[in-house]
C-alpha cells in the first residue's frame, strides 16, 4: 500500500505518541522530519484535532516544539526497552508541563468541547501533559516500537493480550504478511 512518506501518522494512540511521529524514518539516514517549517507544525495541530483554528507558529516555536518532541521519544523509547530515563529529557518535558494547557468549553448544546484561543505554547503544553500522564502510568507499559524494520514508529498496544507488533494493520501489518507470502510462494 503506498502511503506518502511526509504524511503524518496518527497511529500511535495518544497525542504525546502521534508527536514522536512528526520525526518520521528514524531508522533512516537522513531521517524524515515531516514539520520542516513552522507552517507544517500549525497543519499538525490541526490535524491532530488540537485546534480547528489555525494557530501561528514562529520558528522559534517550532525550535522548542521539535525539542520536546525529542525529549518525549527518548523517554517513550527508554520506556519501550527499559532502559533508564534520560534526565534532560525530563527537564524538557517537565518546562512544558507546567505550562497551562488551553481552555476548554462545552458547546451549547452540552456534549463537545473546544478549546478557545490556543496558543502555541498552550498546545505543546497540553502534548507534555498527556506525555506526563502516559510515561509516569501502568500504560507505559504497553507503549512499543513497531517491528517493521522500515518504521520503527512508536505506538501504544490496546490489544487485550498486548501482542500487537505493529503500529498499523493496514500499513506495517499487511506489508509483512505479505512478505511472508511471498517467501513462502518462493520456497
Ligand atoms: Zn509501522
Amino acid at each position: 500500500m503506498f502511503q506518502d512518506e511526509a504524511a503524518f501518522r496518527f497511529v500511535g494512540g495518544r497525542v504525546s505518541v502521534d508527536f514522536t511521529a512528526t520525526h518520521g524514518l528514524r531508522w533512516r539516514d537522513p531521517s524524515l522530519e515531516r514539520i520542516p517549517a513552522p507552517a507544517d507544525l500549525a497543519r499538525w495541530f490541526l490535524e491532530a484535532g488540537l485546534t480547528d483554528i489555525p494557530v501561528p507558529v514562529s520558528a522559534s516555536a517550532l525550535r522548542s516544539a521539535r525539542e520536546l518532541r525529542e525529549a518525549l521519544y527518548r523517554l517513550m523509547r527508554g520506556r519501550v526497552f527499559q532502559e533508564s530515563l534520560d534526565r534532560r529529557a525530563i527537564d524538557v518535558v517537565n518546562r512544558w508541563a507546567a505550562k497551562a494547557p488551553p481552555a476548554v468549553r462545552l458547546t451549547a448544546d452540552g456534549t463537545a468541547k473546544h478549546l478557545v484561543e490556543p496558543a502555541v505554547s498552550g498546545l505543546l503544553a497540553f502534548v507534555a501533559r498527556d506525555g506526563v500522564d502516559l510515561i509516569g502510568s501502568p500504560h507505559a507499559n504497553r507503549l512499543r516500537q513497531c517491528s517493521s524494520d522500515t518504521c520503527t514508529l512508536l505506538y501504544l498496544d490496546t490489544s487485550r493480550a498486548g501482542s500487537r507488533r505493529w503500529c498499523s494493520m493496514q500499513a506495517c501489518g499487511s506489508r509483512d504478511k505479505m512478505a511472508r507470502y511471498r517467501r513462502r510462494a518462493d520456497e
